[in-house]
């Protein structure tokens, strides 16, 4: 009895501990979670913005979401010089280190992954070609907001025949403002009349296409690990614009990698093509998760500053 306890307890509890990187990641992301939600712990609202998925309309938020205030600046016509700064200066000194260490929606995606379902990969010029869809989304959404933008400078009662996305057109359909404000607001309001009622009984509907969105989302990532990142997140997209070159970015040492064992493309959830890069990986989806330093036993693979 002793024996089999010891087993099972080895067979389960090994492939996780031999995983400390992805575990310490694991406990900063949801440290950050909780300071991102800091209002519950008497924390201030702060006035910084950050390029993650996160709603500033979430009950306990701490902080401003960039690609929100993005598309709030252009849908009242005003140049997001703030909300660009933001993508520019992460993007360009941290990479995407965000969506690895901070974002609450990568966490969400880290969290479903480590459910025991079997997980798919798709050929890497599939994971290129469906990287595509962000890029038409974030541009399709930013045009919506300027279109938006001139409607409202026209008269600011013309921008009302846009609904519920009048000010952020994509935070309308976003899974994560529907799991993290919607969700939240439905359990403590109800599809009611009262002060929320206005944002989400009349637009029923609407709520209603979120959560088959948010369902959809689900058990697209519980196939395909941070399949959200890779292939829809306008704010991927635009950090990832700037990030390719960033100062802070994964280098690999071919002097060190003669296997070619290729278990780190096997271990990267975002699917990089580490092996066709010789030195800098410049990869506009790497997040600096360092899951591919895990996986490399003979430690080509590092996090630096490229200078
Ligand atoms: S790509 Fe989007 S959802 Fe994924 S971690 Fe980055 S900001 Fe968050
Ligand atoms: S290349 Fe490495 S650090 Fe970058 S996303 Fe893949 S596993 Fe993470
Ligand atoms: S895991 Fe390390 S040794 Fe193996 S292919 Fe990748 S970089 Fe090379």
């Amino acid at each position: 009895m002793a024996t089999l306890q010891k087993l099972n307890l080895s067979t389960f509890l090994r492939p996780v501990l031999n995983r400390k990187i992805r575990i310490i990641r694991t406990i900063v992301q949801l440290i950050i979670f909780g300071l991102l939600n800091g209002l519950m712990f008497g924390l201030p609202r702060l006035p910084i913005l950050l390029p993650i998925e996160y709603p500033t309309g979430a009950a306990f938020s701490t902080v401003w979401n960039a690609f929100e205030a993005l598309q709030y600046a252009l849908s009242f016509w005003v140049f997001p010089y703030l909300a660009i700064s933001i993508f520019v200066l992460f993007g360009a000194i941290f990479g995407k280190t965000t969506c690895g260490w901070a974002c609450p929606f990568g966490l969400v995606q880290d969290l479903v992954s480590y459910i025991p379902t079997k997980k798919k990969k798709v050929s890497k010029p599939t994971n290129a070609s469906l990287g595509k869809i962000a890029i038409v989304v974030a541009g399709f959404v930013i045009a919506m907001a300027a279109i938006i933008g001139i409607t409202y400078n026209r008269g600011e009662i013309n921008k009302l025949a846009f609904g519920a996305g009048k000010d952020m057109p994509f935070s309308t359909l976003d899974p994560s403002s529907t799991l993290f404000a919607s969700l939240y607001y439905y359990l403590k309001w109800g599809l009611a009349t009262d002060s929320f009622g206005a944002e989400i009984g009349q637009w029923k509907f609407m709520f209603i296409l979120r959560l088959i969105i948010f369902a959809i989302v689900l058990i697209l990532i519980a196939i395909y690990p941070r399949a959200y990142c890779r292939w829809i997140c306008p704010t991927g997209v635009v950090l990832g614009f700037f990030s390719k070159y960033s100062l802070l970015g994964m280098q690999r040492n071919p002097n060190r990698c003669i296997s070619g064992c290729n278990k780190c493309e096997q271990a990267c959830p975002m699917q990089v093509p580490i092996l066709s890069y010789d030195k800098n990986i410049k990869n506009k989806m790497c997040t600096n998760c360092l899951e591919c330093v895990e996986a490399c036993d003979e430690g080509a693979l590092k996090l630096t500053f490229r200078f």
